[in-house]
């Protein structure tokens, strides 16, 4: 079994060389790539399009119409913007219609903004779990300022994402570089956090997870061991990978999982059990 926690459908620009323009997937496409990989379920995340104008992916109401017939498959996170109005009826709609949590939040404000809690406030009493992209100075940043979030809302699931939470697995990241690279010397703030606080997950996807892993492999394994109750596998499908492949399809993250030498009841975990636990909780 496993799940993807983290894929789209609709449209996202590609800036690598050797491919320009959008690439563009429909719910064909996304289930053609679970069966030919092997993937059950898969949480499909809205984007918020103001915020991020690189990706034009299927959102929120249009999300939920198109999965709604595949619902033992595939499982619909919707976003909304903390700074607009009628939040509360707005997500009280999205939910009545099958929204079960809220992804991909990708919204241009510091973690801790007084917006974004008094949004939460309003998560939490759906028992939503909540899927964010972390970038610094860019999007829902910095883990710094999660704390303040993780302690508010003990029991609400924060699932971290991107190059602003990854590239803290290790203690010195250099200034600008969102996925370094080599040996993790010394822990970062994201091994502290989830030491720290049950609430907060982390998802492999896309190449800030997969780089964060594979740049030590075998501080890998002691990390995914130690937090293997923690660590989700998710693709970011239909992104698309430095090589030019698409993530997903590509089993990038599959096989690196597969080649680390990590025990089956780890991967387990990670492929579906956490998954589970977060969006099956009663
Ligand atoms: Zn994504």
């Amino acid at each position: 079994m496993i799940i993807d926690i983290h894929v789209h459908l609709g449209s996202i620009r590609s800036f690598y060389s050797l491919i320009r323009g959008w690439v563009t997937v429909y719910i064909e496409d996304l289930l053609g790539y679970m069966d030919e990989v092997g993937v059950q379920k898969a949480v499909v995340l809205s984007v918020p399009r103001k915020d991020d104008p690189d990706s034009r992916v299927v959102s929120n109401e249009e999300l939920l119409r198109t999965v709604q017939e595949y619902e033992d498959r595939l499982i619909p996170f919707c976003v909304l913007d903390p700074r607009e109005n009628n939040l509360g009826d707005r997500l009280s709609r999205l939910v009545k219609l099958g929204c079960r949590g809220i992804g991909e939040f990708k919204v241009r404000l510091p973690a801790d903004d007084d917006s974004v809690v008094k949004f939460l406030k309003m998560v939490s009493d759906y028992g939503l779990p909540v899927l964010f992209h972390m970038e610094e100075g860019e999007y829902f940043y910095d883990v710094f300022r999660l704390r303040k979030v993780l302690e508010k809302f003990p029991d609400m699931a924060f699932i971290g994402h991107g190059p602003g939470w990854w590239r803290h697995i290790s203690k010195q990241p250099p200034s600008k570089e969102s996925y370094p690279k080599g040996p993790i010397t010394e822990e970062g703030m994201i091994q502290k956090l989830l030491r720290e606080y049950e609430n907060i997950y982390a998802d492999i996807s896309a190449y800030s997870g997969l780089n964060a892993l594979a740049r030590d492999p075998e501080y890998s394994k002691k990390f995914l061991s130690e937090f293997q109750d923690r660590v989700l596998f998710g693709t970011d499908f239909p992104c698309l990978s430095i090589t030019g492949s698409q993530f997903g399809v590509n089993r990038e993250h599959l096989n690196f999982l597969h080649k680390l030498g990590i025990s089956s009841e780890i991967l387990e975990r990670i492929l579906h059990l956490n998954a589970e636990k977060i969006l099956f909780r009663k």
